[in-house]
């Protein structure tokens, strides 16, 4: 999320954005400004004039543009090939996702509902006596009012996760209360800002992304509605979506595309949502007014213009687009989507899952290396959250087990550390420099962007372990969990200490028995052939790497399936630096302690990425190559993921997810 100069204390010291940057020095239309740069071409690495302000490249004319024509919503639904189980149907089990469930969960009941509607009372006219949040919440904040967005979604999810009923009280109360605000400001708006904020976005004036936090509330609305059952919330959201409609409609289609460079979240996103949920076009009308026809165009062309341009104001409108197919089947929308993503994973994705560097992408394709020296402030974790999103949408279109592997990366490296299991503070930034330390939110004096999808994400991470299709479940990821398959009288109970055991078993529950095909995911990483046992005797069903194996047949009470997963180290290097390495087991990226004391609070708390002025330089000499050999490394116990590396310097790899708050460490090393 872009942040303007002024708005934290706490803020790391690169932000001035390029397009704030341009509206606060003379409002001039980005795209007439930047109109004048030269086409790129897109193979060819350089490195950006100043890397601090990247360029936003407008790049070459395309021969046709697909998203010029005039966009008529017609209905026909996407037949997916998979489809997820609700998350009422998945409750973990035991292990490091369900702490990471609780920690969150524990936060989310820490939350003052009233301290987080205060900014909307005040705004609606209303009394409010609660004492004001700080961070992007406090009362001059133009981002106020998205964090409460995020956290309706997330007490929505983590209700429909758990069942916790403390959490559904909390959102019916947000609901009712915002709904108050709704009233008292008319027209359908509902903000804890006023309206001045677009007035000047309409203007085009310096402002901080209004429509971004509109989108937040309007989609923690929809999440109220669909997982907690509120009909209010849905009537709110409407009006919220009427008055967009309304604001949206005074603009020439010129107008617009100006208003959509500044950030606007998944605005086009949760209002073709909007239009499934009430079989209203005229709603997703209105969400394809926030086609960016800038960004749209070359990626339906599959060409990757990706350089320069904000990493996280992007992705949302990605899976906008996403979501347009699936209600629509027009293949521009899936274009979109389908070449975004192998853009972003193919060729701008370090070796823990994460993409981005100082919010964007700063270089041309494949070159990450390149990107990783110009910036430390790699990794956000929004995008991370939204890639993982989008990820989930390709999946049911393909049930490509590949789009799993880049999942399962993502949660178990990006995802899973960047939690503090003590009080379910979150990270912005996952920084992958050497001498790095990861750094986490305040309770009381952050909520940024990363603190919202933080509370989104950890209340949903049972939600893809499983999906379905007219034959049986898939099984992607191998955490402790139970299945309620209802539809089929089925429950199924996953027990594993996945990664640290290189196996998983599945145990089927049912009255009677049910004809079903249980197809498990065989990861690309697996080093041999995975095999299969079912009730203690070895089948021969086999599958490659990166493909599903099948079991199909009548399953009984007490069935047990046995899958191993073989495991082993492998190495990881940079596109265009051969010699910059990262290590990895299986699917769990490793790190290295590079002390073993433990940096204080005070250079912890509350920062977005870690300053690493504060620390005297890492002295991490190059590996050498026999060092690097992962043939000759040893684990270090039976049942842990550490790895000695024998020779003259004592190194130890763990999984980088375990690495802890204030602990600085290396990824990539320089091997000679
Ligand atoms: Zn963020």
């Amino acid at each position: 999320m872009k942040s303007p100069d002024n708005d934290s204390a706490r803020r790391q010291p690169f932000r001035f954005g390029r397009r704030l940057f341009l509206a606060a020095t003379g409002c001039a239309p980005v795209a007439s400004l930047l109109a004048a740069d030269p086409p790129r071409p897109v193979t060819q690495a350089s490195v950006p004039d100043d890397p601090a302000a990247p360029k936003e490249q407008v790049g070459t004319v395309p021969p046709s543009s697909p998203f010029d024509e005039p966009l008529i919503f017609a209905r026909k639904d996407l037949t997916p090939r998979v489809k997820p189980f609700s998350l009422t149907q998945v409750r973990l089990l035991p292990g490091p996702f369900l702490s990471a469930q609780e920690a969150n969960q524990a936060l989310l009941r820490r939350q003052d509902a009233d301290r987080l509607l205060h900014t909307f009372r005040i705004n609606a006219g209303l009394p409010s006596s609660a004492k004001p949040l700080g961070g992007w919440e406090k009362p001059d904040s133009e981002l106020r009012g998205h964090f409460a967005g995020h956290y309706l979604s997330g007490c929505a999810l983590m209700y429909a996760a758990t069942g916790d009923p403390q959490l559904k009280s909390k959102a019916d109360y947000l609901v009712t209360e915002l709904g108050k605000c709704q009233d008292r400001l008319g027209n359908g708006y509902l903000s804890a800002f006023p309206l001045l904020l677009f007035d000047r976005l309409r203007a085009r004036q310096r402002v901080w992304a209004p429509f971004y936090t509109y989108h937040k509330i309007l989609a923690g609305m929809l999440d109220a509605h669909q997982l907690c059952g509120n009909q209010a919330a849905l009537q709110i959201a409407r009006g919220m979506a009427d008055w967009v409609d309304h604001w949206t409609a005074a603009l020439t289609p010129e107008q617009m595309q100006t208003v959509l460079d500044e950030e606007f979240g998944g605005m086009n996103e949760v209002l073709y949502n909007l239009s499934a949920i009430t079989s209203l076009p005229r709603y997703a009308s209105v969400g394809d007014r926030f086609t960016k026809k800038r960004f749209f165009n070359p990626l339906a062309l599959r060409r990757d213009q990706l350089r320069g341009i904000h990493t996280n104001t992007h992705i949302p409108q990605v899976m906008g687009a996403a979501r347009r197919y699936e209600l629509t089947s027009d293949m521009r929308f899936h274009d979109v989507a389908d070449a975004f993503w192998r853009q972003v994973v193919d060729t701008r994705t370090y070796v823990s899952g994460g993409t981005s560097n100082n919010e964007g992408w700063l270089t041309e394709p494949n070159h990450l290396a390149q990107e990783l020296s110009l910036r430390r402030e790699t990794n956000e974790c929004c995008c991370a959250y939204n890639m993982m999103k989008l990820a989930r949408a390709l999946f049911t279109w393909s049930g490509d087990s590949r789009i799993f592997d880049y999942y399962e990366r993502n949660l178990y490296n990006h995802r899973l550390g960047t939690i503090d299991l003590t009080n379910g503070h979150t990270q912005y930034f996952l920084t992958l420099g050497a001498g790095s330390w990861r750094t986490f939110s305040a309770e009381e004096d952050s909520f940024w962007c990363c603190s919202g999808t933080g509370v989104e994400e950890f209340s949903k991470l049972a939600d893809s372990i499983y999906f379905h299709d007219g034959n049986g479940v898939w099984v992607n990821l191998f955490i402790p969990s139970e299945l309620e398959w209802e539809e089929r009288h089925v429950r199924i109970r996953q027990t594993t200490g996945f990664p640290a055991e290189a196996r998983t078993t599945l145990e089927i529950i049912t009255e009677s028995p049910q004809q079903f095909a249980l197809k498990l995911r065989i990861p690309s990483w697996v080093s041999g052939p995975a095999s299969i046992s079912i009730n203690g005797k070895a089948s021969e069903v086999s599958a490659d790497a990166g493909s599903y194996l099948v079991v199909h047949r009548s399953w009984r009470r007490g069935d047990r399936v046995e899958l191993s997963l073989p495991m082993g180290l492998h190495v990881e290097a940079m596109p265009d630096d051969p010699s910059l390495q990262a290590f990895l087991y299986g699917p769990v990226v490793l790190a290295s302690r590079l002390d073993t004391v433990k940096l204080p609070d005070s250079l912890v708390v509350g920062f977005q990425a870690p300053d690493l002025k504060k620390q005297p330089p890492p002295d991490i000499p190059p590996l050498r190559a026999e060092h690097a050999d992962v043939r000759r490394w040893d684990r270090a116990s039976r049942n842990a993921l550490d790895f000695e590396v024998p020779g003259d310097r004592r190194l130890t790899f763990v999984p980088f997810n375990s690495i802890g708050p204030g602990e600085r460490y290396s990824i990539y090393w320089k091997v000679v």
